[in-house]
């Protein structure tokens, strides 16, 4: 009798900005404590995942080159992990995996997180587990501290090591223009320099959260530009200068707000709108202050499979 094979699956996992990120004291295993508001982006990565003789991770696309593509890779040890936690382990899972990248690589953007949780949604179809979302969100937040989030996607509050994830009413959909640095930022660094500017001197901290719940839940873009904050971009902007005038000429461009994404070095530009947003794309791509630019918007939803659609 012939074995049938399962079919390759695809899965589209966003990206994502934190539109509030407030970073507490240092815990007792070496993670700060974060409260922090995520918003899923259209910038995305196609994950494929697939049954295969020679297992490992294929990477193409922006970045690709810089990224691992044995044991390291997120998208492999989350094949690791969850072949473990259905009880697979006899031997090496026979699985290939297939990254195409669109988000930057160390950008501040979750790229890394993004691949793990798309793999776990792959895997869950191809080996067609019967796992509940929680279960599989468990198995994510060993993954990784953004993991939980990019399976989840659109708006939501993240606490703990930014792991517990609480959905957040957003009202309308936000206009980005996202400008991708030359180079990337390692996250271990830039906390360590946020570490270093809090034990010489007292660098800007985010205000509360509830103001901008209360921005994502009027649908206001204006309302919500005067609020972003991110405790990471005085540490960001340290260790490169050159950030100050990229945010800058982004709102010179016309954008309401810019803030960098995470722990950097991308910056987020929020817009009035999407028409304004490809004005403030082709002002800023011509000021000479970043390697490429985006046009993206969100919230959109997490890690899902799109056997179907074209791959970007
Ligand atoms: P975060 O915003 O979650 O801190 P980031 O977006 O700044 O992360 P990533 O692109 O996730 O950074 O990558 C961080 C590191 O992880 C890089 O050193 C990269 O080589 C490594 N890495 C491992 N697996 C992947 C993957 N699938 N995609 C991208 N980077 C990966």
């Amino acid at each position: 009798m012939l074995a049938v094979v399962p079919r390759p699956v695809t899965v589209r996992v966003p990206s994502k900005v934190n539109l509030h990120l407030a970073v507490g004291a240092v815990r007792k295993d070496g993670f700060h404590e974060l409260a922090t508001i995520f918003q899923s982006l259209s910038l995305t990565d196609d994950v494929t995942v697939a049954i295969a003789d020679e297992p490992g991770v294929e990477v193409r696309g922006e970045g690709a080159t810089s990224v691992p593509t044995g044991g390291s890779n997120l998208a492999w040890r989350a094949v690791e992990e969850l072949a473990r936690y259905v009880g697979k382990e006899a031997d090496e899972p026979k699985v290939r995996v297939l990254i195409r990248k669109g988000i930057p690589v160390s950008g501040g953007m979750a790229g890394g997180s993004a691949d793990a949780a798309a793999t776990l949604v792959g895997l869950a179809n191809l080996w067609k587990l019967e796992i509940s979302r929680d279960e599989l969100a468990s198995v994510a937040a060993t993954l990784g501290s953004d993991v939980p989030f990019m399976l989840h996607g659109g708006t939501a509050l993240g606490t703990g090591r930014g792991e517990q994830i609480v959905p957040v009413l957003s009202r309308h959909t936000f206009h980005w223009v996202l400008a991708f640095a030359r180079g990337g930022l390692a996250t271990p660094k830039v906390y360590g320099e946020l570490d270093r500017l809090r034990a010489t001197g007292e660098p800007a901290r985010v205000g509360a959260v509830e103001p901008v719940l209360e921005a994502l839940a009027s649908g206001e873009a204006r309302q919500l530009a005067l609020l972003l904050g991110n405790d990471l971009q005085a540490a960001a902007v340290s260790l490169r200068p050159g950030l100050r005038r990229t945010l800058r000429a982004g709102v010179n461009a016309g954008a309401l707000a810019g803030i960098v994404s995470g722990s950097g070095p991308t910056c987020a530009f929020l817009c009035a709108d999407a028409e304004a947003a490809v004005q403030v794309a082709a002002e800023l791509s011509g000021a000479g202050v970043c390697r490429t630019v985006r046009v993206v918007h969100g919230p959109v939803p997490g890690a899902r499979v799109v056997n179907d659609e074209e791959p970007h």
